[in-house]
C-alpha cells in the first residue's frame, strides 16, 4: 500500500507546473510511520492526486517527484528514464565527446540520481534514501545498457548525511579503473579525470561548452585560468593557440593532473605556469604588481550553499570579479561564472556589473554562458540551471 502525503490548501500550484520538489511546510498531513525513502502519493486537500515520488524523512524537501501518473515505480520505468536520457545525449556522443553527463537527476526526471561517462567507465552518485533503495535496480539497467563499461559509485556528497546515508565509494561492476582517465572533448583535447579521487564524479562536464568558446577566443592570447582543477580551460586555451597559460589552484593534485594533461596532448609546457596559491590572494598581487592577462577565467567554487549565505555569497562574487577586472588588460575578456543554483542570471549579471564599477571599467557583455546541454534543465524547476557564466569585454577608463 502506498502511504500519501496531503498537501495544505492551495499549496498544489507548483505542482500543478510539474515543479519536482514539496517542501515540508507544504504539507498538511502525512500518514504515520512513512518510511524513509519509501514511494509516497502526495495528495491535494481535496485528496486528489497530484504527484508520485521518493519521501525524505529528514530534509526539508519532503518529496521528490517521479511522476504525475500513477504509475509503478518498477524496474521497467526506471528503464524507459534512463533509456530516455541517454538518447538525449547521442549527439553529442557522436560529436567527439567521450565523456557526457547521461542522467543529470532531476533534469531526466530521475532525482537524487548522477550519472557520468568518463570513455567505458560510468561513474554513479546517488544522493537521496530513495534513489539508494533502488541502486541495484540503478546498477542492473546500466550493466544491460553498459556491459563492458567499469562502473564506479562516488555517492560521497556531503548532503547523503542529512539523508540517513553513509559516505560511499568504488568499485561496483568491470575491471578496475585507472587513476587518470584521459577523455575526448569536442574533438579538441583530451581532459585528466579523476574518477577515483577527484571532485563531484570525477570532474565538470558542465564547462564543456565554455572551454569550447575560450578555445575560439585564445588565440595568440594570454590566459588566466582562475581555480583551473585538472586544466580542463587551460588545455583548450593551448589548443586554441594561447601564448601563455597560468593555472592557479590550491590543490597540489589537481595541478599535477593539469600538467600531465598538457604533455598528454602534446601541447607545449614551456607556455604553462601552474601556480599553488589561493586565488584571492593572488588576484590581490597581481593587482598590486600591475600584471595584466588578455583573458582571465574565473570559475569558482559554488559560494551560496544557502539561501541563509546568499548575501555573504554575492560579496565574494562581487569581490573576487572587481579583482579579476583590474588585472584583464585593455580591451581583454573575463570569462566569469557562478555555479550557485540559488542565484540567478539576471542576478549575477547585476553582480559582475557592481564589480565593474567598483573596479573603474567598462564591461560589455559579448556572450551569455551556461551548462552545457547534457546538463539538462527541467523546465518547470529553475533550480537545476545552476551553472551560469558571462563572457565580459574590460576597457579601462
Ligand atoms: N574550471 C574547472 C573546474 C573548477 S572547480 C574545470 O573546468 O574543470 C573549482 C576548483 O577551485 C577546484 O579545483 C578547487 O581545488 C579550487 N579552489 C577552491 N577554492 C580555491 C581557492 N580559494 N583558491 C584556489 N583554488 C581554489
Amino acid at each position: 500500500m502506498i502511504k500519501t502525503i496531503v498537501l495544505n490548501e492551495d499549496r498544489e500550484k507548483s505542482l500543478l507546473r510539474h515543479h519536482p520538489w514539496v517542501f515540508s511546510k507544504a504539507i498538511k498531513k502525512e500518514d504515520d510511520d512513512i518510511e524513509n525513502g519509501s514511494i509516497v502519493d502526495v495528495l491535494d486537500s481535496n485528496n486528489n492526486f497530484l504527484a508520485r515520488g521518493f519521501y525524505s524523512k529528514n530534509s526539508q524537501i519532503k518529496v521528490r517527484v517521479l511522476s504525475f501518473n500513477k504509475e509503478n515505480i518498477d524496474r521497467e520505468f526506471f528503464k524507459k528514464r534512463i533509456v530516455n536520457a541517454i538518447d538525449a545525449r547521442s549527439l553529442l556522443i557522436e560529436n567527439g565527446n567521450d565523456g557526457v553527463r547521461l542522467i543529470a537527476a532531476e533534469g531526466d526526471f530521475l532525482p537524487g540520481l548522477i550519472v557520468d561517462k568518463y570513455n567505458d567507465v560510468l561513474s554513479l552518485s546517488i544522493s537521496t534514501k530513495g534513489m539508494d533503495k533502488v541502486k541495484n535496480i540503478i546498477l542492473d539497467i546500466l550493466k544491460e545498457l553498459y556491459p563492458n563499461f567499469s562502473i564506479y559509485e562516488r555517492s560521497d556528497v556531503k548532503t547523503r548525511k542529512k539523508e540517513g546515508l553513509p559516505l560511499v565509494s568504488g568499485l561496483l561492476y568491470g575491471k578496475d579503473i585507472d587513476d587518470t582517465l584521459f577523455v575526448l572533448e569536442n574533438n579538441l583535447v583530451k581532459i585528466p579525470i579523476d574518477v577515483k579521487n577527484g571532485h563531484k564524479t570525477g570532474g565538470y562536464l558542465d564547462q564543456r561548452a565554455s572551454r569550447k568558446r575560450l578555445y575560439e577566443i585564445a588565440k595568440n592570447k594570454s590566459v588566466l585560468n582562475c581555480f583551473s582543477y585538472t586544466g580542463g580551460f587551460s588545455l583548450m586555451a593551448l589548443k586554441g593557440g594561447a601564448k601563455s597559460v597560468h593555472n592557479v589552484d590550491v590543490s597540489d593534485n589537481a595541478l599535477q593532473k593539469a600538467k600531465d594533461g598538457v604533455v598528454f596532448n602534446h601541447l607545449d609546457p614551456g607556455r604553462c605556469k601552474f601556480i599553488k596559491k589561493d586565488v584571492f590572494l593572488h588576484l590581490r598581487d597581481l593587482v598590486k604588481d600591475g600584471v595584466k592577462y588578455d583573458i582571465v577565467v574565473l570559475d569558482p567554487p559554488k559560494f551560496i550553499e544557502s539561501a541563509n549565505t546568499l548575501k555573504k555569497g554575492c560579496r565574494g562574487y562581487q569581490d573576487i570579479n572587481r579583482l579579476a577586472m583590474q588585472i584583464v588588460a585593455d580591451g581583454g575578456i573575463l570569462l566569469t561564472f557562478s555555479c550557485s543554483g540559488l542565484m540567478d542570471l539576471a542576478l549575477f549579471q547585476k553582480i559582475v556589473a557592481d564589480a565593474a564599477i567598483e573596479a573603474n571599467v567598462d564591461a560589455q557583455l559579448i556572450s551569455t554562458l551556461r551548462q552545457d546541454v547534457d546538463h539538462v534543465v527541467a523546465l518547470p524547476c529553475p533550480e537545476s540551471f545552476y551553472l551560469k557564466g558571462l563572457e565580459v569585454r574590460i576597457k579601462h577608463r
